[in-house]
């Protein structure tokens, strides 16, 4: 055999299996082929390299294709454990809300339903006592006040202390009068005067009397989900009795706290804190059917009596009246 073919058909060999070469070629290596056998054995060797070669491809190709399928997969279930997730947790977090919507609801709908309840008795006595600190000033006033009530007359009996003040220690009066009525009796203690006071509006009702539990309570927030499940609710005890407490929280450091009797439904205590300028705490004592006749009746003897038309109240009630 020609020693220069064979040169040139082993140079074409691997392109011929592979089928690269055209058809002249191919009969040219199949002719050189059957007549050499070192050719032959070369081919030979060449075909099964390739096919190992091939064989190894397809393994590396089957392993990828593998891979990524697996990786798919855990995608797969990765997204879906994720999403399951989430699910699980909006549900609790939905259940929390729910539950806590329903308990908030409950306390202020049970306040309002006191309050409706209370507003039909004709027999009761409020006792308030609200104390004012003023850090700036150094001042602390406390108001106490006695409001007795029956069968549309009252007494509000009220009585001042205060401290770091020179006018004024120990400044008690009292108002009789019935509701929604624009003539008061007024008695002085430490200057034994009666004033007997008109004016053109009435001094006050029994809604005003009651005014004193729900002027600052959100109670119309009922009716607003939001503001309801907004509402930040806790528990606590004090003086021996447990507490709802609503507490509002106005700023960084200025919150609100009412404090609403388990029992009564009523609102016992309401504070007012400024952290280091101000603070303010009201207690209210409810008690029906303790009141007597005498307690609203005018009963200081031997007083200088005056007869007043309550000006600057005038005032008041002309700017409200021009107002609505
Ligand atoms: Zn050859």
């Amino acid at each position: 055999m020609n020693k220069q073919e064979c040169i040139i058909i082993k140079d074409l060999l691997p392109n011929y299996i592979k089928n690269l070469t055209s058809v002249e070629v191919n009969e040219f290596i199949e002719k050189h082929i059957s007549e050499c056998h070192s050719c032959k054995e070369f081919l030979g060797e060449l075909e099964r390299e390739y096919q190992k070669q091939t064989l190894k491809d397809n393994i590396l190709e089957q392993e990828e294709i593998d891979c990524l399928k697996k990786y798919r997969k855990k995608m797969r279930t990765l997204l879906l454990t994720l999403v399951s997730f989430i699910g699980g947790l909006l549900v609790i977090v939905f259940t929390v809300l729910g539950i806590k919507y329903k308990y908030n609801k409950y306390i202020i709908t049970s306040v309002y339903d006191k309050l409706n309840e209370i507003s039909n008795i004709e027999n009761f006595k409020i006792g308030i006592t609200d104390k004012h600190i003023n850090f700036e000033n150094n001042t602390e006033d406390t108001f106490s006040e006695n409001i007795y009530y029956i069968d549309g007359k009252y007494r509000e009996q009220h009585n001042e202390i205060n401290t770091n003040r020179e006018i004024l220690n120990n400044y008690e009066y009292s108002y009789y009068g019935e509701v929604d009525s624009n003539k008061r009796t007024e008695v002085y203690e430490e200057t034994k005067t009666i004033i007997n006071s008109t004016t053109n509006y009435n001094y006050t009702s029994k809604e005003g009397i009651l005014k004193v539990f729900d002027s600052s309570t959100p109670l119309s927030a009922r009716e607003n989900p939001l503001l309801v499940l907004s509402m930040n609710i806790r528990d606590e005890r004090y003086e021996g009795k447990e507490y709802y407490v609503i507490k509002f929280q106005n700023s960084k450091n200025s919150y609100r706290e009412l404090w609403i009797d388990k029992n009564s439904k009523l609102i016992e205590r309401n504070i007012n804190d400024i952290v280091g300028e101000f603070y303010s705490e009201k207690k209210i004592e409810y008690t029906p059917n303790i009141v007597k006749e005498d307690d609203v009746q005018v009963s200081a003897k031997g007083y200088t009596v005056k007869n007043k038309q309550a000006e600057v109240e005038k005032e008041i009630a002309e700017f409200m009246n021009n107002g609505l």
